[in-house]
């Protein structure tokens, strides 16, 4: 039996790796991409190889978009046919602070590589799981967008833009790929503990124990990976273009 391969994106570390080990647990090769190889990506890929199967990684800009083709052309020819895309990889708003001071360097930043490099990323492997002689079923994309794609963080205004553009992205492309068989999907996590909340990480703390997470606790990598590997796993059938909260309740909007 061969097992289908899996593209993460930003596999380096924090959330990208949980997901890469959750996949590898679930049966998929996987070609960990990320920006450059670093100590990060072989305790990601040791990790991955624990729970079984081939797994690789792969330099890959999700920002550089004109490169996108080239290099999926030679992931495709190293890894085999891409089975399912997670689109993980993205950046904070450089800046915390009022949107008032938000500058277009910040804004093109941000807005570069969570939205414009992930759409572009998923146009390139829509278009080479269309081209697929021979595909099996079950293949899916998956990204993470936040929950600020929904709920408003007024202090992180670019980053919030990019995720609620990634909403709508999913939506677009449930829709074009769906004759295809090709499963679109959307995570939304909410406060997971990873260098990208370390920033943050007192105030979110005390938002987090103080009720504004339901659950009271932060979420982990884990928590995300389950989720992504249970939809790219074929956990649901006949659902496309749903978003998933993994936010211990987050999501819900609530008067105490
Ligand atoms: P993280 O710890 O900062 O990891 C992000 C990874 O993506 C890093 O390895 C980073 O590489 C890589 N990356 C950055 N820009 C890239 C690019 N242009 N091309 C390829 N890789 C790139 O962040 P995280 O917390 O794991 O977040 C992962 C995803 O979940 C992000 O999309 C984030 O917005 C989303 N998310 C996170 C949270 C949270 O609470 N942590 C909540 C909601 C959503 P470098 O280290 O080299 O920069």
């Amino acid at each position: 039996m061969t097992r289908p391969v899996a593209l993460v994106t930003g596999a380096n570390r924090g959330i990208g790796r949980g997901i890469a080990v959750a996949l590898a647990g679930r049966g998929f090769d996987l070609v960990c991409a990320d920006l450059a190889a670093t100590p990060e990506t072989a305790e990601t890929l040791r990790l991955a190889h624990e729970a079984g199967g081939r797994h690789r990684f792969a330099a890959l800009d999700i920002a550089d978009v004109e490169a996108h083709a080239g290099r999926l052309a030679e992931i495709r020819a190293e890894a085999g046919p891409i089975a399912c895309l997670v689109n993980n990889a993205g950046v904070q708003t450089p800046n915390r602070g009022d949107m008032l001071d938000v500058t277009p360097a910040d804004f093109d930043r941000v807005l570069g590589v969570n939205l414009r490099g992930t759409f572009f990323l998923t146009q390139a492997v829509a278009r080479l799981m269309l081209g697929e002689p021979d595909p099996a079923p079950g293949r899916s994309i998956v990204t993470i967008s936040s929950s600020s794609a929904t709920i408003a963080y007024p202090l992180i205004a670019p980053y919030g833009l990019s995720k609620t553009g990634l909403r709508m992205m999913t939506q677009l492309f449930a829709l074009r790929l769906a004759e295809a068989g090709i499963g679109v999907y959307e995570i939304r996590p909410g406060f997971i503990r990873t260098e990208m909340t370390a920033a943050a990480a007192g105030p979110y703390d005390a938002f987090i124990m103080a009720g504004g997470v339901p659950e009271r606790r932060w979420g982990t990598p884990e928590d995300v990976g389950r989720a992504v590997a249970t939809l790219a796993g074929g956990g649901f059938t006949h659902v496309t273009g749903e978003a998933i909260s993994v936010g211990g309740g987050l999501q819900i909007a609530t008067v105490r």
